[in-house]
């Protein structure tokens, strides 16, 4: 057991109390930025090694330009990791296939896809409709329609939104309670991160978090801000409290890439 730095004993109370085996958490990571493959990756791949568990890499197609930022993830998925598609074109079928095609002639195994969604972001029944198009073995993008063919994974809570809105302690757990709650109704869920802030902090401005929408220019920029901040006071990093917290839920449930997921909660349909 590891020293209980961001997480309390009423947590890991609660964990025992509610988790029995055979329970299952994916772990996800979105590549959004050239810092967070260059730099993130590579340290969120030695932490997990250290934990000995794997995940799932999304990356955006537009990433790939140059070859030694490809072997980082060759590297990865040689290694056990599984690499997914972060889509951008959330609303165009013909480019979200292009964007796949993009990612496989590269020779990675692509069988998932979340979404990044570039300006748009995720577009409600348009993109589950490229989603379904792109005839993957599975997404994880939030609740589908009922005439969703494709099999989605149930649950996402991402740890740098948690800690950068409450901060290391509140964050960690408000995190645990959700993913608690995911396994009680679904029997699996999902913790995510974006790499980057495996390098810089996950920043923190509560005000502006719960005040400003996400996608204002203004909110960005303090957002940046708060993150150049923390980063020179070295807070809210995310590598500390995301070993801790693959310790202690590793303890409870499966920790596994969300192909491993798909397949436990859709066996037939979710093949190797
Ligand atoms: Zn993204």
């Amino acid at each position: 057991m590891m020293e209980g730095q961001y997480i309390n004993l009423q947590d890991e109370g609660e964990i025992n109390a509610v988790i029995p085996v055979a329970f299952i958490v994916g772990l996800r990571h979105d590549i959004d930025t050239t810092l967070g493959l260059s730099r993130g990756v590579p340290v969120v791949m030695e932490l997990e090694e250290q934990m000995n568990v794997r995940s799932s890499f999304y990356v955006r197609v537009r990433l790939l330009h140059n070859e030694d930022l490809i072997n980082i993830l060759r590297r990865a998925e040689r290694d056990g990791w599984e690499i997914g598609l972060h889509l951008d074109n959330t609303y165009s079928l013909a480019d979200a296939r292009r964007e796949l095609e993009a990612l496989r002639s590269l020779g990675f195994n692509v069988r998932g896809v979340t979404i990044h969604g570039g300006l748009y972001g995720m577009l409600g029944e348009i993109t589950w409709r490229v989603i379904d198009g792109l005839g993957l073995a599975y997404a994880h993008a939030g609740g589908p329609p009922d005439w969703v063919k494709t099999p989605v994974i149930p649950g996402h809570h991402t740890l740098d939104y948690y800690v950068g809105k409450y901060g290391e302690h509140e964050g960690m757990h408000r995190l645990i309670r959700g993913i608690l709650s995911d396994l009680r109704s679904s029997k699996a869920s999902v913790l995510s991160s974006h790499p980057e802030y495996f390098v810089v902090s996950a920043g923190t401005m509560p005000v502006v978090e719960s005040r400003l929408s996400p996608r204002i220019r203004v909110a960005k920029i303090l957002r940046k801000m708060s993150i150049a901040f923390y980063t020179m006071l070295g807070r809210n990093r995310l590598a500390p409290i995301y070993r801790e917290l693959l310790g202690i839920l590793g303890e409870h449930v499966a920790l596994k890439p969300l192909i491993d997921v798909c397949r436990a909660l859709y066996s037939s349909s979710c093949p190797a």
